[in-house]
């Protein structure tokens, strides 16, 4: 603690607390000190700004949405200035920009950094929330705002005997900050997710001898990452506001549109030239090849065969082609990884693959992994397992809202919520990109700058009017649940049985679909819609007139 902290039984009042110091958290932060002129303290466990990006120092972490369009878009000037140096950013160029945002904006002033929140209790008696710290301070705050991100919760699952492993382990998401060494190690990754794909290539560059513990095979297209040349980038600066549009109007706020047609409607070879032609091209695009591969599954049978045959023409090994284009579940289904050599990899004579569907891990010994059909000798261990997502990071924290209700008991049956903004019974508390909204769904930094802007315009509507607090209404809770439900209905990702969109790969976690899945444009224009029509859905209290239901 500094010298400036003050003593420890003083509450620091400000108007809003601020979870979290990513891109939501240094967004917020700015439009509501800059464009309100509220006083706010933003809140951050780690030492440095960046959020997932300050965590995820894994070989080969990078972004798989393309540089121009992960960033903030609503400076004109922070678009011009910054250079991005390759198609995919990698996690330290992140990094730098996030940094570099933090200090251009002179945001580091409102922000304190290595303090966790322990708790955030939302008192009637003078509608505050408090707000607690590992540090012993305590802040009240009218607005209790999260941007503690959607992937932030490290899942590392019990498997017995972890303790005892003679060697070192780690999580992708928790990556030691002076790095690791696996020179001539023999390494084992569990998981195959996004994260496992990224890291695999790197860790086999490095290590002695790699094993790859497979639960669940997965689809992957090439990233094709390349140097950015001046021409690209002029290119995306003079077309700022095209890509922006682009991003604002579509499905997932990528800068590339969802081309207008149906799989079914080419040939076999119009169709494979298409897949063909993606595939070379590589990256997210593969997916908005057709407009109906997440909708109908004879379409999504197409894309996943061709996916499928490219594996068994890449994976030189027989058996670990099969074992790898075994793959349980539709094609994006699951959020679709893009690599750099991710199957290529497998044919290096030091990486083995091992099916855990056929062979489970029984427990983890000294030496290594033991699974039902042998034990792997290994010095280190690497766990790409993902994440709690979207209510891991929240539930952490012991946030309760009237009546001392606990956001766990609130959400004991799923994360009831309304737009993924607000929870029922937590008046003035607000969720960036919380569950129930179409966050994991897009590229994040325009689903970021959607949530934060809608806030700022909220809680500037709410001073404007007077109004003491705005609460989501518990029917027109319901109400979204069942629509975001609906909308997953309407598309094959239910299917993916094992998804942590559903909360599936955390054992004990409610069977919930999450993010909202109708499309970023279709989300935005209903959270228009119930703005235009007076906060529709939300409960807005004035001190002297009471309740007002919406
Ligand atoms: P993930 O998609 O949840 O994948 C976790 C992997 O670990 C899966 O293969 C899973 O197998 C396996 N696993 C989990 N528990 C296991 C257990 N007990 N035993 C054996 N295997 C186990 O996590 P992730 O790869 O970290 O990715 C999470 C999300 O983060 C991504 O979907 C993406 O949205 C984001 N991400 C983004 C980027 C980027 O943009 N650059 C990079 C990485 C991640 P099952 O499938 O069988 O459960």
């Amino acid at each position: 603690m500094n010298e400036s902290t003050p003593p420890l039984t003083s509450p620091i009042s400000v108007d809003a607390i601020v979870v979290g110091a990513g891109f939501s958290g240094l967004y917020q932060l700015l439009l509501l000190r800059e464009k309100l002129g509220l006083t706010v303290k933003v809140l951050d466990t780690a030492q440095g700004v960046g959020g997932t990006w300050y965590w995820n120092r894994y070989p080969g972490a990078r972004c798989d949405s393309e540089s121009h369009s992960y960033a903030y878009y609503f400076s004109k000037e922070l678009l011009a200035e910054w250079e991005w140096s390759e198609r995919y950013p990698q996690q330290p160029e992140i990094l730098r920009y996030l940094n570099h945002v933090a200090d251009r904006f002179d945001l580091r002033t409102d922000i304190t950094l290595g303090t966790k929140v322990l708790s955030a209790h939302y008192s009637e008696e003078n509608n505050l929330w408090h707000i607690t710290t590992n540090r012993g301070q305590i802040y009240t705050a009218t607005y209790f705002i999260t941007g503690v991100g959607c992937l932030s919760s490290a899942n590392i699952p019990s498997i017995e005997g972890l303790d005892s492993f003679s060697g070192q382990w780690f999580h992708t998401g928790e990556w030691p900050h002076e790095g690791v060494d696996f020179t001539g190690k023999k390494v084992g990754v569990i998981g195959t997710g996004s994260t496992g794909i990224q890291a695999i290539p790197m860790l086999a560059e490095q290590a002695k001898h790699l094993t790859v513990f497979q639960r669940t095979a997965n689809y992957s297209i090439p990233a094709r990452n390349k140097p950015l040349d001046d021409t690209f980038r002029r290119f995306a600066k003079e077309n700022a506001q095209y890509f922006r549009e682009v991003m604002t109007t579509n499905t997932n706020a990528h800068p590339f549109r969802i081309a207008d047609r149906l799989a079914l409607d080419c040939s076999d070879e119009e169709r494979n030239q298409i897949y063909e032609d993606a595939w070379l091209k590589g990256g997210l695009q593969f997916r908005a090849t057709f407009k109906d591969l997440l909708q109908n599954p004879q379409a999504n049978q197409t894309a996943a065969d061709f996916i499928r045959n490219k594996i068994r023409q890449t994976v030189i090994d027989p058996v670990k082609a099969e074992q790898l284009s075994n793959i349980d579940h539709p094609f994006a289904a699951k959020r679709p990884p893009i690599d750099s050599g991710y199957f290529e990899t497998f044919n290096a004579s030091h990486v083995d693959l091992v099916n855990l569907r056929e062979t489970p891990i029984e427990c983890i010994t000294p030496q290594g992994i033991k699974t039902s059909a042998a034990e792997f000798k290994l010095d280190m261990i690497v766990f790409a397992t993902g994440f709690d997502a979207m209510t891991g990071s929240l539930l952490k924290m012991d946030i309760r809202g009237r009546n001392g209700l606990t956001l766990e008991n609130a959400w004991h049956a799923g994360p009831l919520n309304y737009l993924g903004l607000q929870v029922p019974g937590f008046p003035n508390m607000f969720t960036i990109t919380g569950p129930g909204s179409p966050s994991v769904l897009c590229n994040m930094p325009p689903a970021i700058e959607h949530h934060v802007e809608w806030i700022t315009h909220c809680i500037a509507y709410l001073r404007q009017n007077q109004y003491n607090t705005i609460e989501a209404n518990q029917q027109a809770s319901e109400d979204w649940m069942a629509t975001v439900n609906a909308a997953a209905n309407e598309t094959l990702l239910p299917q993916a049985k094992h998804s942590w969109y559903l909360g599936a790969n955390v054992p004990g976690k409610p069977r919930v679909f999450m993010p909202y899945p109708g499309g970023f444009l279709r989300y935005r224009n209903i959270c228009e819609e119930i703005v235009s029509k007076g906060y529709a859905g939300f409960m807005l209290e004035h001190e002297s007139l009471g309740q007002t239901d919406k």
